[in-house]
């Protein structure tokens, strides 16, 4: 399969191949987790490829492909929500209007695409039903394409007729917490003991010290599932499980979490790193 301009994580490039190269194209995929932009970029490649003319799809050749992207294919539809509802929802009125168009060929894919981002947040229940007598009656020419945060909050009902498409989760962190998130992992793992207290000392911002902390246990769990054989999703983690056994690793992630609920609490910065620090050196120096 081609990517294209999609800089998707290789654990995402797996999924969509296990969902979309084997067998038959499912009538409706449920996009999860992940983060808004992500969960978006997955729907609008899906969505190349269920118009894409060419053999080996997509190809990001075709003018069907070039459509896609761009957003300008007559058989995608990215659902807008209702102008009368505060959140943009997509009402009963939507649905109604969408279900009397589903009934026209498409007109120039094999089939036509719905797409329904932030579908737990803005496809009430009312309008799930009335999806629902689609999604049970499915036709070959129409695809739907729901994306959530969390599915939980879509009805059984619905769930159980999509193809779900699980994405690892990421987190909105800000740059400047990621980059000190990476730089107190490699300290931690410094032979020079200095090098964490002074990385530590970073954490002054009470907002960025727990986005940073946040980001930092993120990236332990994937040296966790790096040690046990997975793919790192992020290319650090191979380099620091070289230095970091499975215990140390569980450690410091408990220890993180403490960290993160002091945190909350009204904890003196210069206290939290000094106590940080003596965590994590009691950790990576035990035998
Ligand atoms: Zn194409």
């Amino acid at each position: 399969m081609n990517f294209g301009k999609y800089e998707f994580a290789p654990v995402v490039q797996k999924k969509l191949t296990d969902l979309l190269s084997y067998g038959r194209m499912p009538h409706s995929v449920l996009i999860s987790g992940g983060d808004g932009r992500l969960r978006e970029e997955t729907a609008e490649y899906i969505s190349a490829y269920a118009v894409c003319t060419a053999e080996d799809r997509p190809c990001f050749n075709c003018r069907a492909c070039h459509k896609a992207t761009e957003r300008i294919h007559p058989d995608i539809e990215f659902v807008k929500g209702d102008p009368d509802s505060k959140k943009q929802i997509y009402s009963k009125k939507v649905l109604d209007e969408l279900t009397e168009g589903m009934a026209v060929r498409p007109n120039e894919a094999e089939r036509r695409v719905y797409v329904f981002l932030d579908a737990d947040e803005k496809l009430p229940a009312v309008s799930q039903n009335a999806l629902l007598k689609t999604l049970e009656e499915p036709s070959a020419d129409i695809l739907f394409i729901l994306t959530c945060k969390n599915p939980s909050f879509l009805l059984e009902t619905v769930l159980s007729r999509c193809a779900e498409l699980a994405l690892p989760v990421t987190s909105d962190f800000s740059a400047e917490a990621v980059a000190l998130a990476e730089e107190l992992a490699l300290a931690v793992t410094d032979i020079n003991e200095y090098k964490l207290m002074t990385v530590a000392y970073k954490l002054t911002d009470k907002t960025i010290a727990s986005q940073a902390l946040s980001a930092l246990r993120e990236l332990m769990g994937d040296c966790l599932l790096t040690a046990v054989g997975g793919t790192p999703k992020n290319p650090l983690s191979a380099k620091l499980v070289r230095r970091l056994t499975r215990e140390k690793l569980l450690g410091l992630i408990s220890t993180l979490d403490s960290a993160l609920k002091k945190l909350e609490s009204n904890v003196n910065m210069n206290l939290l790193s000094v106590w940080l620090c003596t965590e994590f050196r009691r950790i990576i120096w035990q035998k």
